[in-house]
């Protein structure tokens, strides 16, 4: 690889909407044969936005491809990526319960890619998704987070392949490492890393006890919650804030603190 040309150059998944923001951030890093975070959703906008972002830095191929994890919004591209750069390698963890088939070079936990002069270390960091990984560059000390961290508000913690108790261990894991900044896989670039996810894990210890104070109270229901909780968010998003206020109850079921109770079709809950 020349010299002085190790950059990251952000290019939109051209899939704006509820879950996305403004579209998934795929991450290009440069050189002479370039590496790509994430695909986005295989929207066929994305290859003239990704061949511009190629041809302004006079680069034509690309090596390999990275994906976080298995939402559509991050591996529904890889497809439209083979066709374009048959010869890209794609590495992705492969998870016995992950939806995606074949076709991925496997990656676990703490492997370590070394393309373009760039080398990338893989965490595994469940909770958002099963099969989560982020992606640590060495030397510029950048996390790529995929959807465990997000550039603007919080990730939804899905009953679907999420997992509270995961997260908020992924989250505490990825203090122990030295980080510059954060590239999210949605959302501008977070540049007080520690301070953010700090403020994260106290976000999430907040919900908790609002979810708490709610049960004393004497509500029972999820969507009851949600109400009383997101007031100020757009009736569009509760369905996501559904996910994660149950992905909330699930952890303090677990932890004997909280009681489900069944009745006819839907789940109420209570303090043990
Ligand atoms: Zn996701």
């Amino acid at each position: 690889m020349g010299s002085g040309t190790k950059k990251i150059v952000r290019v939109l998944g051209c899939n704006p909407g509820i879950s996305t923001g403004p579209g998934t951030n795929t991450y290009l890093l440069l050189g002479d044969a370039p590496l790509l975070i994430d695909t986005g959703a295989g929207v066929p906008a994305y290859e003239a936005a990704l061949r511009a972002s190629l041809s302004e830095q006079s680069v034509k191929g690309l090596q390999a491809v990275l994906v976080t994890h298995d939402h559509i919004d991050h591996v529904g591209g890889v497809e439209q990526i083979e066709r374009i750069f048959p010869k890209a390698r794609v590495w992705k963890m492969t998870h016995p319960a992950s939806e995606s088939l074949g076709g991925f070079e496997a990656l676990q936990d703490w492997d370590k890619i070394m393309v373009n002069g760039y080398a990338l270390q893989a965490i595994f960091t469940p909770g958002h998704a099963i099969d989560h990984l982020c992606f640590y560059l060495e030397g510029e000390r950048v996390l790529f987070s995929g959807d465990l961290i997000l550039g603007t508000g919080t990730t939804v913690i899905p009953v679907d392949g999420g997992d509270m108790t995961a997260y908020l261990a992924s989250l505490r894991r990825l203090l122990e490492w030295d980080i510059r900044a954060i590239y999210p896989g949605h959302g501008p670039v977070i540049d007080r890393p520690r301070e953010y996810i700090l403020q994260y894990l106290r976000h999430r210890e907040m919900r908790e006890e609002q979810i708490l104070a709610l049960l004393k109270d004497g509500v029972r229901d999820v969507p009851t919650l949600v109400k009383r909780i997101y007031a100020e968010v757009p009736q569009a998003d509760h369905g996501l804030a559904q996910q994660t206020v149950l992905s909330h109850l699930i952890k303090l079921e677990r932890e004997g603190i909280v009681k489900k109770e069944e009745e006819v079709g839907i789940s109420l809950f209570g303090l043990r």
